[in-house]
């Protein structure tokens, strides 16, 4: 990891992320920190704005942040879900219009998946783009938007054009209302707001990618990526975990000495030192597979987000554990690792749903 992306994490996220996620929000100036450090889209070429980061890079650099701040982590993620999605899925105008604004951050983006009305998985009944001579009306709502409340361009998917499409949509077209989310148990400071659609009209350039067939392009790709990111973010959060773990039972004293020497305590953080190498040489397997671009990247990513998500869960709850009552005081940073670790198991696929694809696909490489 470069130098100056450690130290900002060490300087700049860890000392302030517990206040932060009491404040429910990021200062700017992190935010530009961000931008000054290139952290946005940085896997995007350089004619573009970015620096052609592989995606090996990208687990490590969001690993590095994820350690220091989920909130951080999270919007870096649905950002680059969507400069990822303008770059593979976008035509020239689109990537020329919207990239280099997504890649210093002048312009956030969020992903709008999920929404309240409609049912489980990727499910977009609830929002619908009826077309209107060349233009598209879009309404519906998505809840539960990561940097709703910051972003400048939504991508939306809706129903429509004979099946689930993709839309650009700039916060500041006509009919674009955003609530903000407050009080949600993890990622508080992700800026999480509800946007609503009220027949807005989209020209014919807001469509990315193909007409009605979103599901199996647009929504893949940029879910691979989100997937990849989010448990690159969890093996961040192993590693506080542990780091909290061996100091705070370092220091701690029992009558008989140190809670580290004691044999229970040693068996929660060797698993912890398991969990992490696991989780982290599943990401770089992974990215591995995303950088050749191998079709195996999509069930890697899977097992990794699974393993990475699980694990963090489990360490975050071990790590509560073993800072007693500390850990459950809002000043201890552990109490947020433990509510930032159990809302990865929901997010870029909960856990059911990656248990369920990975067990077809092995339904499938078994009954070839
Ligand atoms: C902090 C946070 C940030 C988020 N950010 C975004 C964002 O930026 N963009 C966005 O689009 N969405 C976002 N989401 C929404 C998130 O992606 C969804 O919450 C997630 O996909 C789960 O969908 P759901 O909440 O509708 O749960 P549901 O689909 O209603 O599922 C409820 C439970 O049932 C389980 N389940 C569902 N189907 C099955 C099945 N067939 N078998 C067994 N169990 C099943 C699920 O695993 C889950 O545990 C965010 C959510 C949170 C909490």
């Amino acid at each position: 990891m470069p130098a100056p992306v450690r130290e900002f994490v060490d300087r700049e996220l860890v000392p302030h992320a517990d206040a932060w996620d009491r404040e429910e929000r990021l200062p700017p100036e992190i935010l530009g920190r961000v931008g000054e450090l290139g952290l946005w889209a940085p896997f995007l070429p350089p004619e573009h704005g970015g620096r052609a980061l592989p995606m090996s890079g990208l687990t490590r650099l969001h690993e590095e942040v994820g350690r220091g701040c989920s909130s951080v982590r999270s919007l870096l993620t649905v950002h680059g879900m969507v400069a990822w999605s303008v770059h593979h899925w976008g035509t020239d105008e689109q990537r020329a219009r919207w990239l280099p604004r997504l890649a210093d951050g002048s312009l956030l983006g969020s992903f709008g998946l999920t929404g309240e009305e409609s049912g489980t998985g990727a499910d977009v009944s609830g929002t619908t783009a009826t077309p209107d001579g060349d233009d598209w009306l879009l309404t519906g709502r998505k809840k539960w938007i990561t940097g709703g409340q910051l972003a400048g361009l939504y991508l939306v998917f809706a129903q429509g054009g004979g099946g689930m499409t993709a839309f650009l949509v700039p916060r500041d077209a006509p009919g674009v209302s955003v609530t903000p989310l407050t009080g949600v148990l993890g990622t508080r400071a992700s800026h999480l707001a509800e946007i609503r659609f009220e027949q807005v009209r989209l020209p014919a350039d807001a469509v990315l990618g193909p007409l009605g067939w979103a599901a199996g392009t647009v929504m893949t790709s940029a879910l691979d990526l989100g997937r990849l990111s989010v448990a690159s973010g969890c093996v961040g959060i192993i590693q506080a975990c542990l780091d909290a773990s061996v100091a705070h039972t370092r220091t701690r004293m029992t009558a008989d000495g140190p809670l580290f020497d004691r044999q229970l305590v040693r068996r929660r953080i060797s698993d912890m030192v398991t969990a992490l190498r696991t989780a982290r040489l599943l990401c770089r397997d992974a990215a591995r597979l995303k950088d050749a671009e191998d079709p195996a990247m999509i069930m890697a990513n899977m097992v990794a987000k699974y393993h990475a998500s699980t694990a963090a869960a489990s360490c975050a709850d071990s790590a509560l554990q073993l800072h007693g009552a500390a850990g459950c005081s809002p000043q201890h940073p552990v109490a947020r690792l433990y509510r930032d670790a159990r809302v990865m198991e929901i997010i870029e696929g909960s856990t059911e749903l990656q248990q369920i694809t990975i067990a077809e696909q092995a339904h499938q490489e078994v009954t070839r």
